[in-house]
């Protein structure tokens, strides 16, 4: 599974559209094709790794700076101080892309536990 191409990857090549928020070296953000909140964006690294559970030791930084950009996007976005961040780390727990992503999510009240 670990660095299979995916819808994902298009959108990072510019192969397919989407509503880039965010964009750096590392990471792209962009808009929930099925929004399930006023704020749904999708924030991915560059590098195609399936899932949490396949990054290895050289990613730390990779993931630590999605963590840090999250919080931009969402401030950026009206939301700095109330969001949920989700990922889904395989198909049980409701992945669908096998491409890491956070969801980040705004703009209406969580419920808790998540379905
Ligand atoms: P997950 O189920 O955690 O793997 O999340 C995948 C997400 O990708 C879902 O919320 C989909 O709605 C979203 N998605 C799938 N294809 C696209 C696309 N082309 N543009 C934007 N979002 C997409």
């Amino acid at each position: 599974m670990m660095n299979d191409e995916t819808i994902f990857s298009k959108i990072i090549r510019r192969e397919i559209p989407a509503d880039i928020v965010y964009e750096d070296d590392i990471c792209l953000a962009f808009r929930d094709l099925a929004a399930q909140a006023p704020l749904h964006v999708l924030l991915i690294p560059k590098k195609a790794i399936s899932m949490l559970s396949q990054a290895d030791s050289e990613d730390q930084s990779l993931l630590g700076h999605l963590l840090q950009v999250a919080p931009k996007i969402a401030a950026e976005e009206g939301y700095a101080d109330c969001f949920r961040l989700v990922m889904n780390n395989g198909a049980e727990a409701g992945q669908s892309v096998f491409h890491l992503h956070l969801h980040i999510l705004a703009g209406r009240n969580f419920q808790w536990p998540p379905g």
